[in-house]
């Protein structure tokens, strides 16, 4: 019962990124299409070639991703299929990430205007065929240099902010690039009202996330599961209630976590930290949001109550204007209500 329960449940997500969306058969249909070489040939050794080996190769994997993203459609077609994936799970809204200087810049020159175009397209599709909707996050990987380019990110993204755009992040190797060197685009962002989502706390320990608080003003912390070794600041993050995007499978595939039983995922709610799911690169983690959801179920032993508090953890935390919120917390409860009625009583029949 509980597996369909996750299934079917209503849920949203707040942390994915675009390009580690793609799927492998996707990948191949860009590759061809537009003459990329890919170190693997069929659709079946693109299968294997995905699965998780360790950092390096997500790395590898990236690039060759990022690569094959070759023109404004390119961007709303995998826009589409990932729009598709999540009204599959039921997912009505996610806020999704994408890293728009890296089409501008490394690859194809593709025009933000254009890129932003193509995810607007694809974001109208989805609302009116598949009744879902999508936040954008636009990101910059923080070993971007000169760091200047992330007022030039800043900019587009209060641009956009009319199509859709809701927040602005850092991303990429946490690692020697510290929260501080991106105050002034943040302030920028937050200036003008979008939300602060930096990743923090996930490669580097207590000090990115400190950064994070107090030189970004995060409205959220992607990842930060690594608050738990300073008591000091899961004080601060309770006492704040600052939520935290919590990815459970990607923590084990790059290392943070040692397996999902060992997540701190049950710890954190302990403390009474504001925790909500998400998949972060789905495909690429050999995962979904079900998925995590079924392993929060299963691996961690959480029941349906921690389940349905994660999911309206995620509606509470979004950056939907507060009367959105209200209502589609209440939707929600009511749809799980129901579920579980129907599914009980399938189950006693
Ligand atoms: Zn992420």
């Amino acid at each position: 019962m509980i597996d369909e329960f996750v299934r079917t449940l209503p849920k949203v997500e707040l942390h994915v990124h675009l390009e580690g969306t793609i799927r492998p058969a996707l990948l191949l249909e860009l590759a061809q299409k537009n003459g990329v070489p890919l170190p693997v040939e069929t659709a079946d050794q693109l299968e294997q070639w995905y699965r998780f080996t360790g950092f390096p190769h997500f790395i590898e994997i990236y690039l060759a991703i990022s690569s094959c993203i070759c023109t404004p459609d390119d961007i709303e077609l995998i826009a589409r299929d990932f729009l598709e994936g999540q009204a599959a799970q039921n997912i009505r809204y996610s806020e999704v990430i994408f890293t728009p200087f890296t089409h501008f810049s490394r690859n194809r020159n593709i025009p933000f205007d254009d890129q932003m175009r193509a995810l607007s397209r694809a974001r109208k599709w989805a609302v009116a065929e598949l009744g879902v909707d999508v936040g954008w996050v636009l990101d910059i990987s923080r070993n971007v240099r000169p760091v200047e380019h992330s007022l030039t990110v800043v900019d587009w993204a209060i641009e956009a902010m009319s199509q859709g755009v809701v927040g602005f992040g850092i991303g990429g190797p946490e690692v020697g690039n510290p929260p501080e060197l991106f105050e002034p685009a943040f302030d920028r962002a937050r200036a003008a009202g979008l939300l602060s989502l930096p990743h923090a706390g996930e490669t580097v320990g207590p000090e990115s996330i400190w950064g994070a608080i107090d030189t970004l003003g995060a409205d959220r912390i992607g990842h930060g599961v690594r608050c738990l070794e300073d008591p000091s600041l899961v004080a601060i993050l309770r006492d704040r209630q600052i939520p935290l995007d919590v990815c459970p499978t990607s923590n084990v595939c790059l290392g943070v976590a040692p397996s999902l039983a060992e997540h701190p995922l049950p710890r954190l709610l302990d403390e009474g930290l504001f925790v909500t799911l998400n998949s972060d690169d789905p495909p690429m983690f050999n995962t979904t949001l079900t998925e995590e959801y079924l392993k929060v179920v299963h691996t961690m032993g959480l029941g349906l109550a921690v389940l349905e508090q994660l999911v309206q953890n995620g509606v509470a935390a979004s950056a939907l204007p507060e009367a959105e919120r209200r209502n589609l917390s209440l939707e929600f409860r009511q749809e799980s209500d129901q579920l579980r009625k129907t599914l009980g009583s399938e189950d006693n029949s």
